[in-house]
């Protein structure tokens, strides 16, 4: 029998010994088991890539382990190239260049497996895609060490390395060799060797040379970042003990070099951190917010806090960093927190740059005008949400709650609230809402049905229900598809239903025949914009429920 003859059997023969959704709805031959013991519909491969390229699956779910959630995501991406390999690429280069994905690993790995395609027409669309994807040397090195891993090198596969290195100018290229010099066991000068361009100008030379730690053969070839970052070396090593400090935060105010120039010894000093702040990048600034608290460089009323608090609220400088609303919220979460995750590292607070990272958060979405349409979002609170998001220390449920702020942040007329296999807890007033007034204790067991059952009760008429969840409904006696049909029937036909996903699964609970439900990555920074736009749309034809 065919899964489709399977499901279709089942969902009649099942369904009345156990009933709702560990059975499918009945006559409907689409749906699949997911990983909790309950049913839901199938992603297509086309779902399942943008899925993976946002969600990733470092951390596993609550279900599924790392391992298994790789070499699930890693069969969907092989099945897409080999369907249809460039625009496979083209879908890799729009997510990864749009910065919508908190990390860019999972577009790096599918496009090394796209570098190791069968067909030429794939590989040759990779190779292109390359330094689109790979923008930093930090990205190389992972994309290196992946193609590694994964068995090696070709001829093609080290010219489109090569070209990395020969294709941006050589003060660009210095600059990424200053900043990323190893990664994942990999060096640059690994890579370099490995990939082994020609050299196109006497500035590529000689900035070849310094990556591997060559004199170069003209040392006035070498870009002024690099040669200064040598001398600054020299100059350090050559001072006295006591007059290091001064030294090196003089040379880095003069040549605006990155804390990566900088001697490490040299970066306990607050002196150099001053010196790195006016020209810092905005993603280093977030991560060093808290060595400048700790350090002394952000005290409450120093001019130096007030220059970061407006730097981290300039929309524009956040907008042009392309800072994901989820580092954000981590890098804010963090900073809250006053300790590094081992603890030993220890700063207090500075409240004017949390309030700052809270402007950061809102601005890493991008200006959105509000649908002004009355919206409910709905975080699933289950235990299995208790998972770390992207491995990340914090949970999937704190980070749809990350993901649901940034929703009401848009939209006045929001109800939020969060459920299990009940609604926990309802907040009405969402227009300043806070991630830490969602940030409650977990729940159990998990109906995806109980967001639109709450509001059904409720006479409640929403145009929008949104449900931030890892889609793995169990609990119910009533599918989440079925539900809104009988809301559709009798509180409001027009609703519409958005199922963020927060974890990178083969199974979700949009139904793909319905025109008003629609399934998207969790931690896209689309996620406001796409949610809005849907909910812009004309209402959907009503389908025919007669049968439901
Ligand atoms: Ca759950």
């Amino acid at each position: 029998m065919t899964t489709t003859t399977t499901n279709a059997y089942l969902g009649w023969a099942t369904r009345g010994a156990r009933g709702g959704q560990a059975a499918p709805i009945p006559g409907r031959t689409d749906m699949v088991p997911n990983n909790a013991g309950g049913w839901g519909f199938a992603l297509s491969d086309t779902e399942r890539l943008d899925r993976f390229l946002v969600l990733g699956s470092e951390g596993g779910t609550y279900y599924v382990n790392q391992e298994a959630l790789t070499t699930q995501n890693a069969a969907v991406l092989l099945r897409a190239l080999a369907q249809d390999g460039p625009a496979t690429v083209a879908r890799i280069v729009d997510i990864s260049e749009a910065g919508r994905a908190p990390k860019n690993t999972p577009a790096l790995f599918a496009l090394a497996l796209a570098l190791r395609a069968p067909e030429a027409a794939t590989r040759q669309a990779a190779e292109a895609a390359l330094p689109r994807v790979a923008r930093t040397g930090t990205h190389l090195l992972q994309l290196a060490a992946m193609l590694h891993a994964l068995g090696g090198w070709s001829r093609s596969r080290r010219r489109a390395l090569g070209a990395w290195f020969t294709t941006r100018e050589p003060a660009a290229l210095g600059w990424q060799a200053l900043k990323y010099a190893q990664r994942d066991g990999f060096a640059l000068r690994d890579v370099l060797r490995l990939a082994h361009p020609k050299a196109p100008t006497p500035g590529h030379a000689a900035v070849f040379d310094w990556i591997c730690g060559r004199k170069p053969a003209d040392p006035a070839a070498l870009p002024a970042t690099l040669a200064a970052r040598d001398t600054l070396h020299r100059a350090v090593e050559a001072a006295p003990a006591e007059a290091r400090a001064a030294l090196a935060a003089a040379m880095v105010a003069h040549h605006n070099l990155p804390r990566e120039a900088v001697p490490s010894a040299m970066l306990a000093t607050a002196e150099v951190w001053r010196a790195l702040l006016p020209s810092m990048p905005m993603m280093a600034l977030l991560r060093g917010l808290a060595v400048l608290t700790r350090l002394g460089v952000l005290a409450e009323d120093a001019a130096e806090t007030a220059f970061v608090a407006a730097r981290l609220a300039d929309s524009e400088a956040v907008r042009r960093a392309r800072l994901h609303p989820f580092q954000v919220f981590l890098a804010a979460h963090t900073y809250a927190r006053g300790h590094g995750l081992r603890g030993q590292a220890k700063w207090t607070p500075v409240p004017s740059i949390i309030d700052a990272l809270e402007a950061c958060f809102d601005a890493s979405f991008g200006g959105l005008a509000p649908t002004g349409q009355h919206l409910l979002v709905a975080i699933d609170v289950s235990g299995s949400m208790s998972m770390p998001a992207q491995g990340a220390p914090v949970s999937c449920a704190d980070a749809a709650a990350a993901m649901a702020v940034a929703i009401t942040r848009r939209e006045p007329n929001a109800t939020v609230l969060t459920f299990d296999t009940k609604v926990r807890l309802v907040l009405h007033d969402t227009h300043r809402l806070k991630v830490s007034d969602l940030l409650g204790e977990m729940g159990g067991g998990t109906d995806l049905a109980q967001p639109v059952l709450w509001a059904r009760a409720q006479g409640l008429a929403f145009d929008g229900i949104v449900v931030l969840t890892d889609n793995e409904t169990w609990a119910g006696h009533t599918h989440p598809a079925e539900a809104l049909a009988e809301y559709r029937r009798t509180i409001n036909p027009a609703v519409k239903l958005v199922c963020c996903a927060m974890a990178a699964n083969h199974a979700n609970v949009v139904d793909p025949t319905d025109a008003g439900s629609l399934g998207i990555a969790g931690l896209d920074a689309a996620v406001p914009a796409l949610v809005a736009e849907f909910l812009g749309q004309a209402a959907p034809a009503l389908a025919e429920d007669d049968d439901a």
